[in-house]
């Protein structure tokens, strides 16, 4: 099982490393070949040097193995420190890299799951696994040259100890498999710590920045709502620091019976080449050969053990970013290339819950939508008219029934090429912390034709007035995240610039839902009805649970409990009998007639 993720995770992240950074992997070969020779300076030059002085002390020899520890030692050390800063370099390279990957793959996730609590607890445990759990590519990578050093070098140490005092090698086997055991079970401890604190993390993270994030300022003030804030963030840091406080007691007892191990094996190795030696077995420099080499041969069978160790966690964390990088796709998604418009949609005996939810919000909708057709859709809040929309886009797959464009079931189409069929202007439309031009342009390559055609339609829109009020124009960013001149444009302004980047899309569809709750019904009858004249023959949806958009569509659907109640003209509504739409017209008559 745990080589499955260790296979899993070499297989996803090493062949793109090597072929994007080579030089990394080669420098981290040359530091191998470098911290395995180390070891061996002075196992092998010390015992000279003290059976020269206690022979024949011959001072020019003895100076030149002296020399020769000295700079090679000095010689590999710095290669290896100077190594160690490239290969540090190349950690902040991964990070980035890594994180954009991974930015771009929260952002393309499908919408269903940007709701969706596992697959957000999973982007924190991505997030965290691949930056200080386990120390990105550069925390993965390491310790499989640290074990490729460690073996190397302990094959070398085994084949100096076995000729002159083999059981060094026992003693420290039997030593090292205790510690292994011990090291095993904090490990086991961490992990489980580290599971819990994602989900303290989240809530950190919303605390942290979401909060303190000026556009929540409002509310947070009007509401008093700081004590609230403070004294949760208090309450979460509490079990944060609970939890660390936990995970060191644990690990407290197990540490000092490492060092019980570790004292155990020096005491052991000493009595044992202590006795070789006074026998006579071995001369004085080799007793201090073996002291070396079988402190050299504990810490190399331990970078070994707990490289593998560390490789296991390391992996296991990583994993996570394998895991959310892969999360399995929320709706099908198809190949089908959409053909040029104009499009008939058709709703065909649909029906709607929220994932995880188990009420329908739409039931047995039957719908079409013909091509340039302008529709209405109407009823009270929370009736599902929203959602509907939502199906159409394919932020959502119907439950039941199915949507089909041109007589195709839309998720049969490619999914991306699909989208581009709609230009919605959803009720909580969000523009980004940018430029005017870049919320507008957003992917389009800035060229003078499109920036003449950004111009008019921001002219339509009703922004050119504002416009030119700001010195930088177009260029002018909207909030002060990145520029300190931004714009805190009103909700009017910001609603106009959604609605120039909506027909700057020049989708075949447009989709106007509930431009906002708090316009009086003439002030939003007003929005669609300019809207409308924008969207020339393009097919249009209007959403309200009011009737601005009623006298100028083609049909009005009116939505309650789940269903289509009502569908027609206006004139044919207006007159039905008892209609919940002539009813709703006849109390607010009095917005739309002239
Ligand atoms: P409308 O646009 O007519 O006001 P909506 O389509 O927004 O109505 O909502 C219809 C129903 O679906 C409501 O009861 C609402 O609470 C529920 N709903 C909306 N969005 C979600 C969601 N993401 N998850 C679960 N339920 C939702």
């Amino acid at each position: 099982m745990k080589d499955n993720v260790i296979l899993k995770v070499y297989k996803y992240f090493l062949p793109s490393a090597w072929r994007r950074y080579k030089g990394y992997f080669i420098i981290r070969f040359l530091r191998l070949i470098v911290n395995t020779i180390t070891p061996f300076v002075p196992i092998l030059f010390m015992p000279r040097i003290v059976d020269e002085l206690v022979g024949s002390r011959d001072v020019k020899r003895i100076t030149t193995y002296v020399l020769v520890i000295l700079i090679t030692e000095y010689v590999l050390n710095n290669l290896n420190g100077l190594f160690g800063n490239i290969l540090e370099r190349y950690s902040q390279k991964f990070e980035n890299y890594y994180t954009a990957l991974m930015s771009g793959r929260i952002m393309e996730l499908d919408f269903q799951l940007t709701e969706d609590k596992k697959a957000l607890d999973q982007i924190e445990l991505a997030k965290n696994g691949m930056s200080w759990y386990s120390g990105g590519l550069n925390g993965i990578v390491e310790p499989l040259f640290n074990m490729a050093t460690a073996l190397l070098t302990v094959a070398g140490v085994v084949v100096i100890i076995a000729g002159q005092a083999p059981l060094i090698l026992l003693i420290t086997l039997v030593l090292l498999v205790l510690s292994a055991v011990i090291n095993k079970k904090m490990n086991q401890i961490e992990q489980e710590q580290y599971a819990k604190l994602s989900k303290i993390n989240r809530v950190f993270g919303y605390m942290g920045w979401e909060l303190t994030d000026f556009r929540y300022g409002k509310d947070i003030r009007l509401y008093g709502a700081k004590d609230m804030m403070v004294n949760k963030w208090r309450n979460y840091s509490a079990t944060f620091v609970e939890m660390w406080g936990e995970l060191s007691h644990k690990l407290i007892s197990l540490r000092l019976l490492l060092m019980i191990v570790d004292v155990i094996r020096d005491f052991g190795i000493y009595l044992y080449v202590g006795v070789l030696a006074i026998w006579g077995r071995i001369s004085i420099g080799v007793t201090t050969q073996m002291f070396t080499a079988a402190g050299t041969f504990y810490n190399s069978m331990r970078n070994l053990v707990m490289g593998y160790q560390d490789l296991c966690k390391r992996t296991h964390y990583a994993n996570e970013y394998v895991k959310f990088m892969d999360y399995p796709a929320a709706i099908m998604k198809g190949t089908k290339p959409v053909g040029e418009g104009p499009h008939t949609f058709e709703f065909r005996n649909m029906s709607f819950s929220y994932p995880g939810a188990d009420v329908e919000v739409l039931k047995d909708i039957n719908l079409t939508l013909t091509p340039g057709e302008h529709l209405s859709i109407v009823g009270l809040n929370g009736a599902g008219k929203t959602t509907l929309v939502k199906l159409l886009c394919r932020l959502y797959d119907p439950t039941e029934g199915a949507i089909y464009m041109d007589g195709v079931d839309i998720r049969e189409y490619d999914y991306e090429q699909y989208m581009n069929v709609f230009a919605p202007v959803f009720q909580d439309f969000k523009l980004f912390a940018f430029s005017m031009k870049e919320n507008v342009l957003i992917q389009a390559k800035d060229t003078p034709e499109r920036e003449a055609e950004m111009t008019k339609v921001l002219d339509k829109v009703g922004l050119t007035e504002k416009l030119s009020t700001l010195s930088k124009g177009v260029n002018t960013y909207v909030f002060k995240h990145f520029d300190e001149d931004g714009i805190e444009p009103s909700g009017g302004e910001q609603q106009k610039l959604a609605i120039a980047r909506a027909l700057y899309k020049n989708a075949p569809v447009v989709i106007l839902d509930e431009p906002t709750a708090a316009l009086d019904p003439m002030a939003e009858y007003e929005i669609y009805r300019q809207f409308n004249d924008l969207v020339d023959e393009r097919t249009a949806i209007y959403i309200s649970h009011r009737l601005s958009s009623c006298q100028f569509c083609d049909r009005i659907a009116v939505f309650s409990d789940k269903e289509i109640k009502e569908y027609g003209t206006h004139a044919e509504l207006v007159n039905k009998k008892n209609g919940i739409y002539a009813e709703m017209f006849a109390a607010q008559a009095q917005y739309y007639q002239a």
